[in-house]
C-alpha cells in the first residue's frame, strides 16, 4: 500500500534563491509587481507599472541632474557633533557613527555645484536613510553655506527634501535651523536668487516649516507624503476624520500649497526649461 505514496518522479524544481544574484529583484511597495533591478534602475527608480516612485539617495540624484561628474562638493568637511551628550534608546554619537558607515556619507544633505544643460547652478539633496533625513546644525548650515555660494555667484538654487523633520538629539541646535536657513533664505530672495524646491516622500515636521515651503517655485514627486504633524496627532488635536488622501502631493497640489507634481525622468528637463524661462541661459548660447 505504502508504495502507491511513494514519489516516483524528482521533486519538482522550484525557483532557487542561490540561481539569481542578490538584489536582483525589487518588488514595489504599490502595486506589488515584482521588477527586474536594472530596468527599474534604467527607469531612475519608477515603477514601470504603476509609475510609484521608489525613495533614491542624494547619489542617484546627482547622478540625474548634472551633466557629468566634475561638480564641486560645498562643506563635505563638516560633521555633526553630539553637543548635549543625548542618550535615548541609543546614544546619539553611536547613531551617527552608524549612519556614516551605513550611508557612506557625512550627514543627512549633499551640497554640490555643477552645471545641468550647461546651466551653473547649486543643488542640495537630502538623504533620508541618514537618521531620517533629519535636519541637525550640519544640515542647517550645509544649506546656509549653498545659499551663499549661490548668491555670491548669481547662481539659481534647488534642493531636494527628504525628510522626517528636526534632529531631536540636537535640541535647539537643531531648531535654530530653521530661523537660519529661513533668513538667509530672505536675503537670497532681495537679491533676486531663484531658489526652487523639489518634495519627495517623506517631506515632513520642520522641512515643511521652513525651506521646503519657501521655495519661489515648489516641485513635488507624486504620491509623496509632505505634511507638517503626523495624520494621527491632527485627527486627535481637531477631533475629526481627515479628507482622503490627506498629506499627498496630489492632494496640496489641490490646495494650492504646492505648483506642480512633476515625473522624476522629467525632472531635468523642467528644471532647465524654469531656469531658462528666469534668465539663467546656458554658458553654451551666452557665446553665441
Ligand atoms: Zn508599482
Amino acid at each position: 500500500m505504502t508504495e502507491w505514496f511513494r514519489r516516483k518522479t524528482d521533486k519538482i524544481k522550484t525557483f532557487d534563491k542561490r540561481d539569481t544574484e542578490r538584489g536582483q529583484w525589487q518588488k514595489c511597495p504599490s502595486c506589488s509587481e515584482v521588477l527586474y533591478y536594472k530596468t527599474l534602475e534604467n527607469n531612475n527608480f519608477i515603477c514601470t507599472v504603476c509609475n510609484h516612485h521608489f525613495r533614491i539617495s542624494s547619489k542617484n540624484y546627482f547622478k540625474l541632474l548634472f551633466d557629468s561628474d566634475e561638480n564641486i562638493e560645498i562643506g563635505k568637511e563638516i560633521y555633526s557633533i553630539d553637543h548635549l551628550n543625548f542618550e535615548g534608546i541609543k546614544k546619539y554619537s553611536d547613531q551617527i557613527e552608524a549612519a556614516k558607515i551605513k550611508t557612506k556619507l557625512s550627514d543627512a544633505i549633499t551640497v554640490k555645484y555643477g552645471k545641468i544643460n550647461n546651466v551653473d547652478t547649486v543643488i542640495c539633496v537630502m538623504d533620508f536613510s541618514f537618521i531620517g533625513g533629519s535636519m541637525g546644525s550640519v544640515v542647517g548650515e550645509k544649506i546656509f553655506r549653498a545659499i551663499d555660494h549661490a548668491n555670491s555667484n548669481k547662481l539659481p538654487l534647488f534642493i531636494i527634501t527628504s525628510s522626517g523633520g528636526a534632529r531631536m538629539q540636537e535640541g535647539v541646535y537643531s531648531l535654530m535651523q530653521l530661523a537660519k536657513i529661513s533668513t538667509k533664505l530672505a536675503q537670497f530672495s532681495e537679491n533676486g536668487g531663484l531658489y526652487i524646491v523639489l518634495l519627495t516622500d517623506p517631506s515632513t515636521g520642520g522641512i515643511t516649516a521652513s525651506f521646503g515651503m519657501q521655495g519661489d517655485i515648489i516641485l513635488a514627486e507624486p504620491n509623496a507624503l509632505i505634511g507638517f504633524a503626523g495624520a494621527r496627532v491632527i485627527k486627535q488635536t481637531i477631533g475629526e476624520d481627515l479628507p482622503e488622501g490627506f498629506q499627498t502631493s496630489e492632494f496640496l497640489l489641490e490646495k494650492g500649497f504646492i505648483d506642480h507634481i512633476i515625473n522624476r525622468n522629467e525632472l531635468k528637463e523642467t528644471l532647465c526649461n524654469l531656469y531658462s524661462s528666469f534668465g539663467y541661459l546656458n554658458k553654451v548660447s551666452d557665446n553665441e
